[in-house]
């Protein structure tokens, strides 16, 4: 039989993790909220049925469904609940990544190595699935096919609870023709209207496109999502993180804010946040970028070269304060902020320069303790300018803390 690969997604991940936890939201318009509680991030398929979409707001969100139980996002829990799922598939499958937070790409053949034919291979699944619900809580699908993105598609076009194995020619053209573009993950919006110039809208009319014609529109990443779409796997299973490109920390700053006060708090958060990243995967970095978007829209960036290869605030800091002086004069109301370290090493690997004056230490005091009392216990005096992004223990973790996923 041809090589196979599934992908696991668990149907509304936020949502089913908090009806493990409060099985009394079972049935119920549940919706999750996002950075500052603000916007629904996640929904239940109740909430869903009354027509909330993912990202809007609360005010409008509550309008149109006044019954909904509204709760803010806790991703501690969500990760404690996505590590389970991740060991229970891994008793089923050795070779797995861990892709998202409620995505696995894993090896279809070990999960049923005596498996003839594709029924077995399905009956192997829904044993999967079965055990996720029973042991953890959550529902999940499941896509099987001869490529991850063929495997991905399978899975979403199956959601909720559904298992479908893709892998005959002419099932997997019956099931893929009509599908949008923009349902292979990697073809987003600028990719779709460079598609569309050539009268590619479905997946169907990607596949029959010239490969070279693809290549040219989308660089060889499109030219591998057109084999994969043929069934040929390029893309391998990463059973480890591979190297980051970069590593970026900020967002949203919360309610928009013009006041210099807090825009500097919001850096040195970013800041410590970025350093505790960087050290965490034994990083360094060799350039520093600031990106902020401003309220009455657009925005400025700046980068700068560090000169060096460094993962130490006390160059990092001022670098960054440098870089924001650059992208923001007195008046303007900041929306978003982003601090992206790129031109990454690791940390064993650098060059070490003999002009290097920083040091680590005071990052090093700051992360043993708070490792043992908790995250933020001890930080700049800068932040306290932030009051209640601090009193709010929702904000002490976020979706990219979640280490060793590989989507990025
Ligand atoms: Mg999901």
């Amino acid at each position: 039989m041809v090589r196979l690969i599934a992908h696991l997604d668990a149907d509304c991940f936020y949502v089913s993790a908090e009806r493990v936890r409060h099985r009394c939201l079972t049935g119920l318009p549940v919706g999750v909220l996002g950075n500052q509680g603000a916007c629904v991030i996640a929904k239940s398929y109740e909430m869903k049925a009354a027509g909330v979409k993912t990202g809007e707001p609360i005010w409008e969100a509550v309008v149109k469904c006044p019954d909904g139980v509204y709760i803010k996002r806790d991703f501690h829990w969500y990760e404690a609940i996505s590590r389970r799922m991740f060991e229970v598939v891994k008793t089923r499958s050795p070779t797995i990544e861990y892709y998202s937070i409620d995505e696995f790409f894993f090896d279809a053949k070990t999960l049923a190595p005596l498996a003839k034919n594709e029924e077995d291979i399905h009956i192997a699944a829904r044993e999967l699935q079965e055990e996720i619900l029973d042991k953890i809580g959550v529902p999940v699908s499941i896509g099987i096919s001869r490529s991850r993105t063929l495997a991905k598609l399978a899975s979403d076009a199956c959601k909720p609870y559904g298992c479908k194995v893709l892998i005959n020619d002419e099932e997997i053209d019956r099931y893929v023709e009509s599908l949008e573009v923009t349902e292979i993950t990697g073809v987003a919006e600028r990719s779709r209207r460079k598609l569309a110039l050539h009268g590619i809208t479905t997946v169907g009319d990607f596949r029959r496109a010239d490969r070279r014609l693809i290549r040219k529109l989308l660089t060889v990443r499109g030219e591998i999502l057109w084999w994969e779409l043929h069934g040929d796997p390029i893309d391998p299973i990463q059973t480890k993180r591979p190297m980051h490109k970069a590593v970026a920390r900020g967002g949203s700053v919360g309610k928009s804010t013009g006041d210099p006060a807090r825009l500097e708090g919001w850096l040195v958060r970013n800041c410590e946040r970025l350093v505790e990243a960087l050290v965490r995967n034994q990083y360094v970095c060799g350039r520093l970028q600031m990106a902020l978007s401003y309220k009455q829209g657009g925005g400025a960036s700046a980068r700068c070269s560090l000169g060096q290869q460094i993962d130490c605030s006390d160059v990092l800091l001022p670098a960054a304060r440098q870089l924001f002086e650059q992208c923001w004069d007195e008046g303007i109301v900041v929306s978003h902020m982003h601090l992206i370290a790129d031109k990454l090493a690791m940390f064993k690997q650098r060059q070490l320069s003999l002009f290097e004056k920083s040091s680590a230490k005071l990052d090093h005091i700051k992360a043993d303790i708070n490792g043992k009392i908790g995250r933020f216990a001890v930080r700049s005096g800068t932040t306290l300018q932030l009051p209640d992004i601090y009193a709010d223990e929702t904000n002490d973790y976020d979706i990219c803390d979640i280490h060793g996923k590989t989507c990025f």
